[in-house]
């Protein structure tokens, strides 16, 4: 991109900005939300071989208003300051857009992680994570990283294994990160949750009248046509979720290597499958098209567009030719500022990540919940069940009290849970809610406020208000 572009902070900041001017904040406190706190840049080295190499990674604390901090892990060779600090902002206002009670943190580290092996990627973790706890930038009850583009839960697992040894008695250890395998902390369902969260989004959207006519949709969602760029962890997901469960028809999907098409649908399973074995799209047998130009998928008429790779892909470049009346950011940032205002003027809605992907961080809080309160969720002895599930309801609702977040559990979700459903059931159930209570707040404001014409703007408007609280509260 052209130096004249903004960068992703700057994009991250000029959406803001434009939701911050329509508000009524007390002077100087709108700079304070905005600006990141801090960045901690490192750099060390491991013995790997026969050389030292040196690696850089970043962690960024955007907002303590509320602790931890939270945000993913990357592990890719385009992180840099500006990257992890825009991506730290965007979870600050995603926390506070579904009421998870955390403040924004991201980290990355600068590496192509496709170029070491299992036992190299473990030494540069577990060395990594040392560094982040030496400077409390990893802690359960200060800042807990979660996966990221190129990490999942084996990072996790090292992570949380390296900053036990290194806190033999922190008996909360285990909430130091989320997204860590089942058998090592975790909680059903957080790995395809960001991509749960992206259906249970697209749901709430076709309940939604008004936003549907704003769409130019009608109809239900079986048989729609959609675009996904990106078949990594969230867009695998979404995509089979919206194709297996929905009857949506995915027309074509965007890897690293090209774009594959097929107007009557492409089998999500197979596709991922062959992608796994072969390391990209080409060649796949159920597509009748391919082109070795990624962004250009970017650009096939459809009903719903889902970016789900990276930042800054829908720009002024090709906003113009972008032919669809809605856009679901499953990525974080993937619409520059500039894009996002051309696709406005054409009509064009756009589901803003920070809500389409908060699923990922709504399921980290319930695994933090569970670490921190040391009770199994899900179905047990039924008096033993009754006990602790009451207990952790408890816990939930007093955690959310304490933090003068209004964060209550609804009546289906307690029903639920008393009742004892399995694990993955409370936590579809807990994610749906959210997903479901968010956008309701969002809608409010876009339809009720007639200087809001977007549902970004509506989010960071939903978003600001409520950290904003947060620091009048705090007395700052
Ligand atoms: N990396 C994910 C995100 O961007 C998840 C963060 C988390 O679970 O803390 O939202």
């Amino acid at each position: 991109m052209a130096a004249t572009h903004p960068s992703f902070r700057d994009s991250v900041d000029i959406m803001f900005t434009r939701a911050a001017s329509l508000m009524d904040l007390p002077p100087g406190l709108e700079e304070k939300i905005r600006v990141c706190n801090s960045t901690y840049t490192v750099r060390f080295g491991v013995r790997m071989r026969g050389e030292i190499k040196t690696f850089t990674g970043y962690r960024s604390v955007h907002s303590e208003h509320m602790e931890p901090v939270k945000g993913g892990i990357r592990y890719a060779m385009s992180v840099n300051q500006d990257e992890v600090e825009a991506l730290a902002a965007l979870m600050t206002y995603k926390c506070a857009l579904v009421e998870v009670p955390f403040g924004g943190s991201k980290g990355g580290l600068r590496i192509d992680p496709r170029e070491y092996n299992e036992d190299e990627l473990e030494r540069i973790t577990r060395r990594f994570t040392y560094e982040l706890s030496r400077r409390s930038l990893i802690s359960p009850s200060q800042n807990v990283p979660a996966p990221d583009m190129g990490t999942g839960e084996r990072e996790m697992a090292w992570m949380a294994d390296a900053y036990k040894r290194l806190h033999p008695d922190d008996i909360d250890a285990r909430g130091c990160v989320t997204g860590k395998p089942l058998s090592f902390g975790g909680i059903a369902g957080r790995v395809e949750a960001t991509g749960r969260g992206v259906q249970y989004a697209i749901h709430e959207f076709f309940r939604h009248p008004e936003a549907m006519k704003a769409a130019g949709l009608s109809g239900a969602l079986e048989g729609k046509k959609i675009v996904v760029q990106g078949l990594g962890n969230v867009g695998f997901h979404a995509a089979q979720f919206l194709s297996d469960n929905d009857g949506c028809k995915i027309i074509a999907v965007a890897e690293r290597d090209g774009a594959v098409f097929n107007p009557d649908g492409l089998h999500i399973g197979d596709l991922y499958e062959h992608l796994r074995t072969t390391g990209g799209v080409y060649g796949f047998a159920g597509a009748t098209s391919y082109t070795q130009n990624s962004l250009e998928a970017l650009e096939t008429e459809c009903d719903i567009l889902i970016p789900a790779a990276i930042e800054g892909v829908i720009n002024a470049e090709n906003a113009e030719r972008i032919k669809t009346r809605l856009i679901v950011e499953a990525a974080n940032g993937p619409i520059t500022s500039e894009g996002d205002a051309i696709l406005k003027k054409r009509g064009v809605v756009i589901v803003p990540d920070m809500y389409a992907n908060a699923g990922g961080v709504t399921v980290s809080y319930f695994e933090w919940v569970k670490n921190l309160t040391h009770i199994r969720f899900g179905r047990m002895e039924r008096r033993e069940q009754e006990a602790r599930h009451r207990l952790l309801v408890n816990e939930l609702e007093r955690l959310s009290a304490d933090r003068g977040l209004g964060w209550t559990l609804s009546a289906g979700f307690k029903d639920k849970y008393l009742k004892g459903a399995s694990e993955l059931e409370l936590v579809r159930s807990g994610l749906d809610d959210t997903m479901r209570g968010a956008f309701q707040s969002m809608a409010e404001v876009w339809q009720n406020d007639e200087k809001v014409d977007d549902l970004r703007t509506a989010a960071y408007i939903v978003s600001i208000r409520r950290i904003a609280q947060s620091y009048q509260a705090l007395g700052i």
